[in-house]
């Protein structure tokens, strides 16, 4: 974190101040993990803080220190959008544009706080008054991280906030293998163990928590999972009927495209699951190298995300979105078979 911007946050925290703090819809590890700390943490400042979340967050994550004072914003409109309106700071982490955090979305354009946004997101939109921003940054809670030993506040990273921490950067590297796992991100990771962060522990807690029907649920995908050698590509498909006969519960397909992408050759994967409540295709993005499913997300599905991993959205049928989708590849075939 530059100077100019160090100087704006103390003199923003320099009273106690009502915050609140803010992760995207559909709130992964990095979410719930950066919020968590930098909530803790400004409270020690003796700050007022409030952690929202659009909507609800995955069970595996529902043993972090203090996950039950998260505040649910469709589960608690009112009291949410009170919090939201009488807040004078709201710190949005993890994201990089407001239409993020779904029917969030109206209380905060409509806030008169001021704005810190911290994320690792590419092309954030220009919300905040604070704006730390780097996309080379494995995750937001390494970002947390070095936000608070900017501030000099390293010193009130307890082994709750470590726990926190380490967790959300573990979950955004693929425990500590993607690209944007830099040595620097190692030198966090061991401060956050000196800290008190059980390194072990936190992998079980959030990695060895299947149930026989998510594992059978990951059976049927694999089993409609199609690859195309041709674009180098693998797709998956979960249609709601087969999540129903799986008692799908939120988190259980996280990771799925992963095993698409861990096929030899294959540089780009994706995963298309049903949701019909929401009447909409939910789909993640990965790929290897160069080829940018930020872009494609963008472009294609009205998302978007980081240059390797990205999410996006069709109204359509999962039939209909799956032939759009593979009517698209051609036009992307250089740079998919040129990829290293
Ligand atoms: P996932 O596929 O795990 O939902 O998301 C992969 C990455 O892309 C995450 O960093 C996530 O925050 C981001 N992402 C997912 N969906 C969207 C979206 O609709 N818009 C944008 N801008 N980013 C997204
Ligand atoms: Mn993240």
């Amino acid at each position: 974190m530059n100077e100019a911007t160090t100087a704006k946050v103390r003199q923003l925290l320099a009273v106690p101040k009502k915050i609140v703090v803010v992760g995207h819809k559909n709130p992964d590890g990095d979410a719930v993990g950066s919020c968590l700390a930098l909530a803790k943490v400004l409270k020690t400042m003796g700050h007022h803080p409030q952690v929202i979340m659009p909507n609800d967050f995955p069970n595996f994550l529902k043993w972090l220190p203090d996950w039950e004072s998260i505040l649910i914003y469709d589960k608690n409109v009112d009291s949410s959008n009170a919090l939201i309106a009488s807040a004078e700071i709201i710190c949005t982490l993890d994201f990089n544009a407001l239409n993020r955090t779904g029917e969030m979305e109206e209380a905060l354009e409509n806030a008169s706080a001021d704005f810190i946004l911290i994320d690792h997101h590419q092309q954030p939109d220009d919300f905040a008054v604070v704006q730390y921003s780097d996309t080379s940054m494995s995750s937001t809670c390494e970002m947390v991280y070095h936000f608070l030993k900017a501030l000099d506040a390293d010193q009130l990273i307890t082994s709750e906030v470590s726990t926190q921490l380490y967790t959300g950067i573990m979950t955004d590297t693929g425990s500590f293998r993607f690209p944007a796992t830099t040595a620097t991100t190692h030198k966090v990771i061991a401060k956050l163990i000196e800290c008190g962060a059980k390194n072990s522990e936190i992998h079980q807690n959030i990695y060895d928590t299947n149930t026989p029907d998510r594992l059978a649920l990951l059976g049927v995908a694999l089993r409609n999972m199609k690859i195309l050698p041709e674009f180098r590509a693998a797709y998956i498909t979960l249609s709601q009927k087969e999540l129903d006969d799986h008692n799908f519960r939120k988190g259980d397909t996280e990771g799925f495209v992963n095993y698409a992408l861990s096929l030899a050759g294959v540089v780009f994967a994706v995963i298309f699951i049903e949701n019909k409540q929401e009447k909409i295709i939910k789909i993640s993005f990965r790929s290897k190298g160069d080829f940018s499913v930020n872009e494609f997300a963008r472009k294609y599905f009205n998302g978007g995300g980081h240059t390797n991993a990205a999410g996006g959205r069709s109204t359509d049928s999962l039939a209909k979105t799956i032939r759009y989708f593979i009517s698209i590849l051609p036009s992307h075939k250089n740079e998919l078979s040129h990829e290293s």
